[in-house]
């Protein structure tokens, strides 16, 4: 707004000067230096990324105390939990994509928006390196420098290949919507591939068979959409290959979907062999060729065995950026998957960067003195164990401050003592069992040292954005009246409460209309409703009215006419 206005005043000024002399030339001036003085004083926030924890940041910030730069290689903000519906045309790309410059025009605060992605940290200096991704006239790359006052890191993640051999070279991922589009448009391929006359039988059946890697969420949504376009559009389209259509789902682990409830775990397996998707579990996949993909057998003795196949998609999980590698290095952060910060967001060994979403994790050790110290007051008689009942309420205390750790206990199945513990009506008899406290403790601290205790999901990332949005709002205020409502100021202690995640529940689309729905308070629900309680929450959770109408118009059309199979 000063820079808006500051044209204006000028222009007032000089008719001014003409007008009544010198003395209203001064007045003009000091006016001038004052907005000047102001516009200095802004502190300058850098934000890189404009996934789900930037631009929740961004929708948030209000205060005009600050100059927002933002830097993201993409000019729009993607809602990812619709990826897998764009892989199978169910919902179209630009119906689930939003410009950013539209996210942040409304605001109050100063903004600009750089096409680049960031490709080094300096964080002693507080800069950081830039390359736009643009070409310029002479088929370079612009580079350029920002500095910060504050520099708020929300770049996401790689996709993690685990260095397995000829991952990168030949399977899709699905992490942005230009994958989604080319998953897209490799499944069509692949259809009208094995419809050539020329093709042998046995090579049809290679060019069918897709391969989706990894059991998570992401692999599982992707093969119960792909499950339903081939039954419900394809065959009509292709019914000459339709018996050569062969969907596998490699998992290393020991089942799919671990991190959610044993319930929709056994559900998912269940409807997936019924519908004729091969799920192979105990299965990790040791290489990947143009043609086959190796597999080490677990269940088999770690036996080598190869599946032919046509199109495959890579979904295990997540990996670092490489910048972000480098940048812990320079801090002192090595060998972690991601940037350890505080429970405040402020990245470890720094004071004024913060990271956000999937690129941050906040610190273990410090999670686990946390706990810790919940099971010591919890033990007030230092016999070292504690009665059920005492357990009970300690890890309810534990699972209410950190609700993945009640996700971890149900993934590993480690149930025996999830239940025991959550249950609610433990007899009697149970109370007089004492549980040791050491073993208890060492259950929790072996959460494998890779783990995120908070899930890399959208719903973290975006309350983190807006956690830290609301906090920069009342920085300037808490900092101008240290004595006020706020008061926890001196060393050690914090102007803001620390960040809090509120698990709201998760949803594992299983296709035919079918979703697992996994609420608060354990409640579980699989079915046609919770298909329905999807469609409401992805309509609802859309960041814009454009795009809500785009993705509900797109579930009409879907119904009315199917899904589109052409190329385009
Ligand atoms: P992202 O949303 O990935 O955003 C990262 C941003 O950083 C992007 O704008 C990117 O362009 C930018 N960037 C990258 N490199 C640079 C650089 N060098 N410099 C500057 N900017 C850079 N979560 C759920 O909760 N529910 C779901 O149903 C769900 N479904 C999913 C389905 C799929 C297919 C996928 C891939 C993910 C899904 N997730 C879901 C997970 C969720 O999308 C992520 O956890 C979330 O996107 C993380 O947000 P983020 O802001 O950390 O990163």
């Amino acid at each position: 707004k000063v820079y808006r206005d500051y044209d204006s005043h000028f222009k007032l000024v000089l008719l001014c000067t003409t007008v009544s002399g010198g003395g209203l030339l001064a007045y003009g001036e000091a006016v001038a230096t004052s907005e000047a003085a102001v516009t200095e004083k802004k502190k300058k926030v850098l934000v890189l990324g404009t996934g789900w924890a930037g631009t929740s940041f961004l929708r948030n910030l209000n205060n005009p105390s600050y100059e927002v730069h933002v830097v993201s290689p993409r000019n729009y903000f993607t809602f990812t939990p619709l990826l897998p519906s764009v892989t199978c045309g169910t919902v179209e790309a630009r119906s689930i994509v939003e410009p950013v410059r539209n996210i942040f025009r409304k605001k109050h605060v100063d903004s600009r928006f750089s096409e680049a992605e960031c490709i080094k940290i300096d964080a002693v200096n507080r800069k950081v390196y830039c390359r736009s991704n643009i070409n310029n006239n002479l088929n370079a790359k612009e580079e350029f420098v920002v500095d910060y006052d504050y520099l708020i890191i929300a770049v996401g993640a790689n996709v993690n290949t685990f260095n397995t051999p000829g991952v990168t070279e030949n399977c899709h991922f699905l992490k942005e919507v230009e994958d989604a589009q080319k998953i897209r448009r490799t499944v069509i391929d692949c259809f009208e591939r094995a419809s050539l006359p020329s093709v042998s039988e046995e090579e049809r059946k290679r060019i069918l068979h897709f391969a989706i890697v990894g059991g998570g969420p992401t692999g599982v949504e992707f093969a119960a959409a792909l499950h339903d376009f081939v039954r419900e559009d394809l065959v009509k389209l292709y019914p000459g290959v339709k018996d050569f259509v062969k969907i596998t789902l490699l998992e290393a682990g020991g089942h799919i979907l671990s991190m959610f409830d044993k319930r929709i775990t056994a559900f998912a397996e269940d409807k997936f062999q019924r519908e004729g998707i091969d799920v192979k579990t105990g299965s990790m996949v040791v290489k990947v060729s143009d043609r086959e993909i190796s597999t080490k057998e677990m269940k088999n003795g770690g036996e080598i065995t190869t599946i032919p196949y046509g199109m495959a998609v890579w979904s295990t999980g997540i990996g670092t950026r490489p910048f972000i590698k480098d940048f812990m290095t320079q801090i002192g952060q090595i060998n972690r998957r991601a940037i350890a910060t505080d429970e405040w967001l402020r990245v470890e060994g720094t004071n004024n960067v913060y990271a956000l979403g999937d690129c941050g994790t906040i610190n273990q050790r410090k999670v686990m003195e946390d706990i810790a110290a919940i099971f010591k007051k919890a033990d007030a008689d230092n016999s070292g164990t504690l009665t059920v009942k005492e357990c009970q309420e300690v890890i309810n205390d534990i699972c209410e401050r950190y609700p993945q750790v009640e996700l971890y206990l149900k993934s590993k199945q480690m149930h025996s003592i999830a239940d025991l513990l959550k249950e609610s009506k433990v007899d009697d008899k149970k109370e007089s069992i004492e549980l040791n406290i050491e073993e208890l403790k060492t259950a929790l601290a072996n959460v494998d040292s890779q783990m995120k205790f908070l899930p890399a999901t959208a719903q973290v990332a975006s309350q983190q954005g807006t956690y830290l949005a609301k906090c920069f709002n009342r920085m300037e205020e808490c900092e101008k009246n240290p004595e006020g409502p706020i008061r926890f100021r001196e060393e050690g202690r914090h102007r803001f409460k620390p960040f809090r995640y509120k698990h709201l529940g998760q949803f594992a689309p299983l296709g035919g209309e079918e979703t697992a729905a996994q609420l608060p308070g354990d409640w579980v629900s699989i079915g046609h409703s919770s298909q329905w309680l999807w469609y409401s929450v992805y309509a609802s959770k859309q960041v814009s009215w454009r795009t809500r109408a785009l993705v509900v118009s797109d579930w009409m059309k879907r119904f009315i006419f199917g899904r589109d199979s052409s190329q385009i």
